[in-house]
């Protein structure tokens, strides 16, 4: 079987759905990877946060006594410095690399930044909700850092939370801004992230290519069945020559260009064949040889005109044959050598041995036919005459 060529809007359409596919698949990547980061962002910054509250409740409940203290001004040196030490000497092991305490009026009473100290940070909206009670975080990347233990860090990515300070009637009495560095996390979040991406790539492709394997395949089928409903559409099936509409179709689109090119002397023929006495070996041996002879027959007349002309089946055992550009000498040629090869010899159909011949009329056109129907008229009439004449003869030369 020769390989199928898929049609132009076969291919155009395969081609528009690779395009659209792949867009959509970057789509989808694209708008995964910023939801799952985000997702992501929102979990490192909420573990970050629950971190937070617990080591302020926890340095609130050993060291209740001194933090209080030092939220009621003034904080004099020494109490500073002992501050200090007690607060990296809590935080340091937990990660923290920075650590500010602000009072009811946003004023930072302490710092690890020591230069800080003092400034007013009110209209911080974190730190806001933390005075009235409630907890903020913020994740940011920082350039450069220094950490409680003096350590200066870089881009490092810090949650910032800001956590209310209470007293033990739970009243707010200052509030913890805790930075924890989350950068280690962070890259194993970026990992995990394109972990994910990869594999949900690797199933969008995968589904992209089946989908197209199907499509194509089904394309295919499509194409060979058109190819096939065209077939059929045009081709006789007992004698496998062209049907009548399909020859008429093709006589037509010959005498429109015969009819154009006058000035150049174009000529144009016709053939018309009609098997004699065939509906005598249909009662004798039947329709089914009857059908088997019409083929071969038709093969015969076909090995002999199909290079230069078309054939096709115009009635029950009657076939139409359109030579352009052949002259009258031509043609009175070619229709003895059909007459002669059609009884030459014997068909053998289905265990019988045949004989049959063919009466043949044949007609050019001239400069007074103004419509095709006027050369058929003639080569009909031409091949009545050769019935008439006795059968198994051409009628029509000039
Ligand atoms: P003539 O020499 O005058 O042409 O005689 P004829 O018997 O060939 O002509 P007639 O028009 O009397 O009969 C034609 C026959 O062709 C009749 C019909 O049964 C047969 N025929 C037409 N189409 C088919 C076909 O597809 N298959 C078969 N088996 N026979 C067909
Ligand atoms: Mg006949
Ligand atoms: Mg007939």
């Amino acid at each position: 079987m020769s390989p199928i060529i898929l049609s132009m809007s076969s291919s155009a359409f395969l081609r528009r759905f690779c395009w659209v596919a792949v867009s959509a698949a970057a789509l989808i990547l694209v708008l995964s990877s910023f939801v799952t980061f985000k997702l992501y962002e929102r979990y490192v910054v909420g573990l970050a946060e629950s971190n937070a509250v617990n080591i302020a409740n926890s340095i609130v409940s050993v060291h209740q006594e001194q933090l209080s203290d030092a939220l009621s001004p003034p904080l004099l040196p020494p109490q500073l410095l002992s501050l200090d030490e007690m607060i990296k000497a809590f935080m340091g092991p937990y990660g923290i690399v920075k650590v500010k305490l602000f009072s009811l009026d946003g004023t930072v009473i302490y710092s690890n930044d020591m230069s800080i100290i003092g400034k007013n940070a009110l209209g911080n909206k974190h730190l806001e909700v933390a005075l009235n009670g409630g907890e903020s975080s913020v994740i940011q990347t920082k350039n450069q850092i220094r950490d409680l233990a003096h350590q200066d860090r870089f881009d490092v990515d810090v949650v910032e939370s800001y956590v209310p300070m209470r007293n033990p009637q739970g009243e707010v009495i200052g509030v913890f801004e805790i930075y924890q560095d989350m950068t280690l996390f962070r890259e194993e979040v970026n990992q995990g992230v394109l972990y994910f991406l990869a594999e949900l790539g690797v199933i969008l492709i995968s589904v992209i290519f089946a989908t197209f394997w199907f499509m194509r395949k089904a394309a295919v089928t499509m194409v060979m069945q058109q190819k096939e409903l065209g077939r059929l559409a045009t081709i006789d099936t007992v004698t496998n020559l062209y049907n009548r509409a399909e020859i008429t179709r093709r006589m037509e689109s010959e005498w429109q260009r015969y009819q154009r090119n006058q000035a150049d002397k174009r000529t144009f023929s016709l053939m018309m064949l009609d098997l004699d006495h065939f509906k005598s070996i249909n009662d004798k041996y039947g329709h089914q040889v009857g059908d088997e002879l019409l083929n071969q027959v038709s093969a015969r007349i076909l090995s002999e005109v199909r290079s230069y002309s078309d054939i096709g089946r115009y009635g029950g055992e009657e076939f139409i044959v359109l030579l352009p550009e052949t002259s009258m000498s031509e043609l009175v040629k070619v229709s003895d050598r059909v007459l002669r090869l059609v009884a030459e010899t014997p068909y053998s159909v289905l265990g019988h041995q045949i004989n049959i011949t063919v009466s043949i009329g044949i007609a050019t056109s001239s400069q007074f036919d103004a419509r095709l129907d006027a050369v058929i008229k003639r080569v009909d009439d031409n091949l009545y005459k050769a019935k008439a004449a006795g059968r198994n003869c051409v009628a029509g030369a000039a």
